[in-house]
């Protein structure tokens, strides 16, 4: 806050404004129709997406990295893959020289990629009919981290297994299972899956045991 006025508010709605302009533009009746996006991630957040939407609160620039680069005159035109009656639609961020490129922003330098990202790529490989990818990590400092992958039949396979059941559960009117991972902390449907959540007050555990701040090493 700084005199009467409240940046964070400001901030908040221009990520948000920003936010809604690049998301992908998901018809919520058109079923048959599913985006790679919804499948890579939890399939519960994806139906309640669709049927009952809470908006996502954002928390930085950095978030819209991929958004931005495919709206970039480089960004790819999204493609369809049909699996009998359904279509799965995916869009990379780029391709250059026939390499499928994905960019993800990263709280730090990771040792491995994320699962929902190298799923995402791999399927890109099938929807582009190409074999080989990358996704590039970067970090609020700019630093970045590279994985490469080949394209594989197996995890595709999955991809598409996951496709039907949301189509069917969409169909059926039914929510999926809960798919517990590190992704419910950040969603908004924590409460609707788990519990309500609670502000506990930060206790600091070394002035508690009686040794001063932590990392005091006086
Ligand atoms: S809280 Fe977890 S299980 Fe529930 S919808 Fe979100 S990601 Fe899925």
């Amino acid at each position: 806050m700084m005199g009467d006025r409240d940046f964070r508010t400001t901030i908040q709605t221009a990520l948000s404004s920003i936010g809604k302009e690049l998301q992908l533009d998901i018809d919520p009746k058109n079923i048959q129709t599913i985006h790679l996006q919804e499948v890579v991630q939890c399939l519960r957040r994806s139906y309640f997406d669709r049927i009952d939407p809470v908006e996502i609160e954002r928390r930085g620039f950095n978030e819209l990295l991929s958004g931005l680069l495919r709206k970039l005159e480089y960004g790819s035109e999204s493609k369809e893959f049909e699996i009998d009656d359904i279509k799965l639609k995916g869009q990379t961020d780029m391709i250059v020289d026939d390499v499928i490129m994905l960019f993800r922003p990263a709280q730090g330098e990771l040792e491995n990629p994320i699962a929902n990202d190298v799923l995402y790529l791999n399927a890109c490989l099938w929807i582009y009919d190409k074999t080989e990818g990358i996704v590039v990590y970067i970090t609020g400092d700019r630093k970045e981290t590279t994985f490469s992958l080949t394209r594989n039949k197996k995890m595709f396979e999955e991809v598409i297994r996951r496709v039907r059941v949301l189509n069917n559960l969409l169909k059926e009117q039914k929510a999926p299972i809960l798919e517990p991972s590190v992704e419910c902390s950040e969603c908004q449907y924590y409460e609707k899956c788990f519990m309500k959540k609670k502000n506990s007050k930060h206790v600091d555990i070394g002035e508690m045991l009686g040794m001063g701040k932590f990392g005091n090493k006086g």
